[in-house]
């Protein structure tokens, strides 16, 4: 027997590193990392804690390539009008008026607990006191890609503008060394909301810091259209003449994109995060997440925001994704179970710069691992866990959660942090808002 050894047995091992479901599979996690993946058949090591997986769907956690994890207290605030009235008439009041470090850290506990119990363990984030949020990922166990966000506006805790990029630098210098639970990023708003200066000085200090660039893109046609009046390009053009489009850089939404810009994009070897929640309930669009991936694009799921989704459950996502992408094409056979799967781990660890670390069980990847209960009635019969993952769960169905192979959910039940302290702070906080 090894010591600090845990075996995790039976049900159906998918780990993503195929297109295969190992059905009566293992997984050994040693020292935090993914050990070995064991078919059936394979005989399997001592070790010195066994958990039985019998019935459950055992898989590499989920990774949200999108998200602004504070804004779980606006959930449900402003819902049903067009993305400029809600942006401007509601939530940047709202932050304005509510957003400090306290609020900012029980909106993103809230968030990070409610990632965990629906089993997502890693998140792509971008906010305003993103240091927070970072001690937020750390009390909760999960992971993070966080980014201070940079906007040409005063913004909560940057009330000089002159001073965006320099607070984001500051931010990514006091947490690059808190691998392997936090992966430091800088967030451009969007091409309209940060000058050519700002968007260019932000992405040198992403060179020379090494971290990941993200920024909101053609998310609605307005601003695309508007952009073309103005000077003839597009904002993938506009990005690319500022040397920003490489294959450290982010780009969210890309709802309103011609095939020359994915050809661009794909050149680049830029990557992408696709929300299909929070672009349907704004009514902005599909992005054209098939097409991109043709093209050789990783193409990730982002939740968005709970304040446009209105939740942080990527299952949810994940049915989304498969049916609008059917509906909108009229092909059944487009944006099939395997590809979505993908979509939400690999493809999402690829997307945020982490595809080396995590996103399938191959062994010597950290050991991020949820355990799907399939013993419920909607689950039944399991013809195909595949199938039933994208079409029929949810993350209510998510059992147990490990990151850096440490339980963190065990039954339901998160170990970490109380869920209900957690909540009544955020409901303290909301009874000021509205
Ligand atoms: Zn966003």
């Amino acid at each position: 027997m090894t010591r600090g050894t845990t075996l995790i047995n039976g049900g159906w091992v998918i780990p993503m590193t195929d297109r295969e479901v190992y059905e009566g599979g293992a997984v050994l996690v040693k020292d935090g990392v993914v050990g070995a993946v064991f078919r059936a058949e394979d005989e399997l090591p001592e070790v010195e804690t066994v958990v039985d997986a019998a019935g459950c769907v055992v898989m590499p956690g989920l990774v949200n390539t999108h998200c602004h994890s504070p804004m779980s207290l606006f959930r449900g605030l402003a819902d049903d009008m067009p993305l400029a009235s809600w942006l401007n008439e509601h939530i940047f009041p709202a932050e304005a008026a509510h957003i400090n470090p306290e609020t900012v850290r029980a909106g993103a506990l809230l968030s990070c607990v409610e990632m965990l119990l629906s089993g997502t363990t890693t998140v792509c984030d971008g906010y305003f006191y993103e240091g927070e949020v970072a001690e937020a990922v750390v009390e909760t166990g999960m992971r993070g890609v966080l980014a201070h966000g940079v906007i040409d506006f005063p913004a909560p805790g940057v009330p000089d503008p002159s001073e965006n990029v320099e607070k984001a630098a500051a931010f990514v210098e006091a947490w690059k060394d808190r691998w392997p639970l936090v992966t430091p990023s800088i967030f451009c708003h969007t091409p309209y909301t940060c000058s050519e200066k700002t968007l260019a000085v932000a992405k040198e200090a992403c060179r020379r810091l090494g971290v990941l660039f993200q920024i909101h893109v053609a998310e609605t046609e307005d601003e695309v259209q508007r952009l073309k009046e103005e000077r003839g390009i597009s904002p993938y053009q506009l990005l690319d003449d500022l040397h920003i489009l490489d294959e450290t850089t982010l780009l969210i939404h890309n709802v309103w994109m011609s095939s020359r810009d994915m050809d661009l994009v794909a050149r680049r070897g830029t990557t992408a995060s696709h929300n299909p929640g929070s672009n349907t309930k704004l009514a902005s669009g599909l992005c054209p997440a098939s097409a991109l991936m043709e093209k050789g694009i990783h193409v990730g799921l982002g939740t968005d925001g709970a304040a446009s989704n209105n939740n942080l459950d990527l299952f949810n996502d994940m049915q989304l994704t498969a049916k609008l992408h059917k509906a909108y094409s009229l092909d059944p056979v487009a944006m099939d179970a395997w590809t979505v799967l993908e979509m939400a781990t690999l493809e999402g660890a690829k997307a945020i710069g982490l595809g080396g670390s995590i996103g399938s069980l191959l062994p010597g990847k950290r050991a991020d691992i949820i355990l799907v209960d399939m013993n419920k009635p909607h689950l039944t019969p399991t013809h195909n866990p595949v199938s039933h993952l994208v079409y029929a769960a949810t993350g209510a169905d998510v059992r147990d959660v490990f990151v850096e192979g440490r339980q963190v959910v065990k039954g339901g039940r998160l170990l970490t942090v109380d869920v209900g302290s957690v909540m009544a702070e955020v409901n303290r906080i909301a009874a000021f808002m509205g």
